[in-house]
């Protein structure tokens, strides 16, 4: 599985899902780049990603950018 760095995510077109940690527990989890919804942590619910029509905004570190297959 190929490693990028953050930067690099929003380069690709579609299909993307990121890897992020939550900023208050500390949890990974998988967020599609696009959410139509908001994205809690499945721990301690905190706001992961939030939608904004397009490409969801990423309210957390992202560790591993996951390209579609
Ligand atoms: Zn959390």
């Amino acid at each position: 599985m190929a490693r990028r760095p953050t930067g690099a995510y929003g380069l690709t077109m579609a299909g993307t899902f990121v890897t992020v940690v939550c900023p208050d527990c500390e949890n990974e989890q998988v967020v599609f780049e696009k959410a139509a919804t908001a994205v809690a942590c499945e721990v301690c619910g905190h706001t992961l990603a939030t939608p904004t029509g397009g490409k969801a905004t990423i309210e957390s570190d992202v560790v591993e950018t996951v390209e579609a297959r």
